[in-house]
């Protein structure tokens, strides 16, 4: 059995609520709405906790980010 990378481990189970086109899936500061969270706001994929450090920033998930000049590859 192939040994898993930290990112590849938290991949598995920290599972997202929602699918987009959002840049912010491949990068490191996305924090995900998991699946079947109720608390977070209906409309948002996740957070990203660099843009407005540090305080973090709803990604909205109609607001679709194509290009990021913060984006950072999470692998
Ligand atoms: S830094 Fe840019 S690409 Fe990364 S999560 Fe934030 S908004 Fe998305």
């Amino acid at each position: 059995m192939a040994q898993l990378t930290a990112q590849e481990f938290l991949d598995t189970v920290l599972v997202p609520e929602k699918q987009s086109d959002h840049i912010c899936w491949q990068c490191r500061f996305l924090r995900p709405v998991l699946k079947n969270s109720k608390f977070p706001p209906a409309d948002i994929i996740g957070w990203c906790t660099k843009l407005h450090w540090p305080h973090y920033w709803c990604v909205a998930d109609f607001n679709v980010v194509k290009k990021c000049y913060a984006f950072q590859s999470k692998r």
